[in-house]
């Protein structure tokens, strides 16, 4: 989805994203019932999860004395559910920010390196740009009213890229 402006050899080089720490729990991204059912059938039967709203949170498992702990479905090769991977994953760095009651932003959050030197002129084009369909930010605000357990709280000095009422 980001193709435009992330490179694949840049995240497959990268995976922080991937990684978390016991205060990013979170930020771990959420899945449908669906995406569980695949990782059960086809990846790990004894995934383990929680629901959070009509979806599901991957439990991230600590050992004793580690601060950091890597997504289930990560691989050497990177995300095993590839073109299945969540919304969370897909649209990462961008993300619904909750900013106010009645307002939301997309952000882009600053762990990314790659996307967060990119100019915000160029992000910002580059997520209301409409030439091949829906806009990016149109997909993530739709996205988010169906399914709100996906919108994060705001994180100050966020840059904040588009802006809806919801
Ligand atoms: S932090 Fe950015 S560059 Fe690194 S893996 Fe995630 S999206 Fe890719
Ligand atoms: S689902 Fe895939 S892309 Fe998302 S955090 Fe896990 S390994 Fe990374």
């Amino acid at each position: 989805m980001l193709k435009k402006i992330l490179s694949p050899k840049s995240c497959a080089d990268c995976r922080v994203c991937c990684v978390f720490d016991r205060e990013d729990i979170w930020e771990i991204p959420l899945l449908s019932e669906e995406l569980i059912s695949y990782i059960k059938e086809n990846l790990d039967s004894d995934i383990k999860y929680e629901k959070q709203g009509d979806e599901y949170r991957l439990l991230m498992s600590f050992n004793d004395g580690e601060e950091l702990s890597y997504c289930p479905v990560l691989t050497e090769t990177g995300c095993a559910l590839g073109d299945k991977k969540p919304f969370d994953c897909r649209v990462w760095p961008f993300r619904v920010n909750r900013i106010s009651d009645n307002l939301c932003g997309i952000t882009v959050s600053p762990v990314c390196e790659c996307v967060s030197s990119v100019s915000l002129k160029k992000l910002s084009d580059f997520l209301f740009d409409n030439s091949e369909g829906e806009s990016l930010a149109d997909v993530m605000f739709s996205y988010v009213k169906k399914h709100p357990e996906n919108i994060k709280p705001y994180i100050e000095k966020y840059p904040i890229l588009a802006i809806k009422e919801m």
